[in-house]
């Protein structure tokens, strides 16, 4: 067991899209960056949930609305795709992708199999976290950032969170996705299944199959309908349409539960959907290895982000990243799903204080736990928007260290935006250009 302590300018738990955006960004301006991740190998939701779609980040005329860190983990969503095309990616591509782009970062340390365990807080700051994994030791570092997707760093350090929607705290339902492989297209009505007509014609064509099976009562899955989208190579398909409720992730019963139900539920779907003749030759590749989880805790901040804010396109003088994604609210009833988008322009501002948890002064959140609302949570919680907060806290936690400050109030978003304009993400607002260091503290103390 490794007793020692290790110190870093900064430390992000978690390892999604989130987190890796963060530490990225971060490692980009030199600083010393730990970046640790329960699991064995980085990726969380995006990889080991296998979600394939790239959600849109678009504004209403066609214009990026994310440009930073997102479009080097999917260039071709940015180049590639146009409105006949289903923007997709094989999640063995972006963890190809992560792995390579941490692997060039000399101040970034990265470390798996290692989950923050218990967080050590004084007046209101964190000063030390304890871990437990391939490595049992404490770790300290000047800021904090919370790239958990369910806020586990910002509740061992005891802050406040909500959970599920107002009134019965009932959460978005999960999916075990799975991936099918050997489908015979030419037997389809529209064989060219990367076009969203032939996808939507695919679905309209397994439809009456499942819902056969659902009348004979063989599957549980409360769904009516069918969602899938192929994947880039438009030979296999990822069916993202079993539906579990009352998966907590906050409760670990619930989540072995949910597990061998959306297995269950898999396995049942891929049945019925056999039946066609273009998938009676079609092999179930694997249900995807992680439950995936839509919703857990919302840690509160300086600022609550409301549907109202997501559908009325607000602006925020603070904004540090933008969303361009419906709200997307899978029903915690197991009913329909409310899907409504955002009106022109299309997209709406995520401010700096949804980032800032109340109650601590070095720490920052980095993932789909920012603070906001169940509904306004169910559209940022995309991964173009949830790179987009990593990157945003990355850069602001780099200036928190860079600067000196105390408080992670005092980073001024003009300076973050600044940041983030150079390095090509979009932002709007006042910059204020800032003087940067000739080199970090750390290489400073090195000479
Ligand atoms: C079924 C489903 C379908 C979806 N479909 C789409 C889609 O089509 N397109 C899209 O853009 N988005 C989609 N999403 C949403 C999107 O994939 C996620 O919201 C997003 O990837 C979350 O990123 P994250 O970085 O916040 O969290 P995650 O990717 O979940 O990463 C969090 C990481 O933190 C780690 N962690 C947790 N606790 C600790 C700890 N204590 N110590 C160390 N590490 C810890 C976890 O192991 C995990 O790796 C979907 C989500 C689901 C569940």
């Amino acid at each position: 067991m490794n007793k020692e302590s290790y110190d870093f300018d900064m430390i992000i738990a978690g390892a999604g899209v989130g987190g890796i955006s963060a530490a990225l960004a971060a490692a980009r301006l030199q600083m010393k960056v730990l970046l640790l991740e329960q699991a064995d190998e980085v990726g969380g939701t995006g990889v080991f949930s296998s979600v394939s779609l790239i959600c849109n980040f678009r504004d209403s005329w066609g214009r990026p609305i994310t440009s930073g860190i997102h479009r080097e983990l999917f260039p071709a969503s940015y180049t590639h795709y146009n409105e006949k095309l289903v923007p997709t990616y094989d999640e063995r591509d972006l963890k190809a992708a992560y792995e390579r782009l941490l692997a060039s970062e000399p101040t970034l340390t990265l470390w798996t199999h290692c989950q923050v365990s218990q967080v050590d807080t004084k007046d209101g700051r964190i000063v030390r976290l304890h871990l437990q994994g391939s490595r049992t030791t404490t770790v300290t570092a000047k800021i904090y950032l919370d790239a958990t997707a369910d806020g586990n760093l910002s509740a061992l350090a005891g802050l406040q969170y909500k959970l599920g929607r107002e009134g019965d705290g009932r959460l978005q339902s999960a999916t075990a996705t799975f991936k099918v492989s050997g489908v015979d297209c030419s037997r389809l009505k529209e064989p060219d299944i990367r076009q969203w007509s032939a996808i939507h014609s695919l679905r309209r064509e397994l439809l009456p199959y499942y819902l056969d099976r659902k009348a004979a009562g063989l599957t549980s899955n409360p769904r009516q309908s069918i969602t899938c989208f192929p994947y880039p190579d438009g030979e296999s398909l990822l069916f993202n349409s079993t539906s579990v409720l009352d998966v907590d992730p906050t409760r670990p019963k619930t989540l072995i539960r949910g597990k061998e139900e959306g297995i269950r539920q898999a396995q049942e779907l891929f049945e019925a959907i056999r039946q066609h003749p273009a998938f009676h030759h079609a092999k179930l590749e694997y249900i995807a290895p992680k439950l995936g989880i839509r919703e857990g805790r919302r840690i509160v901040g300086e600022y609550e982000l409301t549907a109202e804010d997501c559908l009325e396109s607000r602006r925020f003088e603070d904004m540090v990243a933008a969303c361009a994604y419906s709200l997307d609210i899978h029903s915690p009833d197991g009913g329909a799903s409310r899907l409504e988008s955002i009106p022109e322009p299309g997209y709406y501002h995520i401010p700096y204080r949804s980032l800032i948890p109340k109650g601590c002064t070095n720490l920052l959140l980095s993932s789909r736990c920012i603070s906001g609302t169940h509904e306004a949570h169910s559209s940022y919680r995309i991964m173009a928007s949830v790179s987009a907060i990593g990157e945003a806290a990355g850069t602001a936690a780099a200036l928190y260290v860079l600067q000196g400050l105390q408080d992670v109030r005092q980073v001024e978003s003009p300076h973050i935006r600044f940041i983030l304009q150079l390095r090509g993400q979009f932002v709007e607002g006042e910059v204020k250009r800032i003087a940067m260091p000739a080199s970090p503290a750390w290489a400073e103390e090195a000479r």
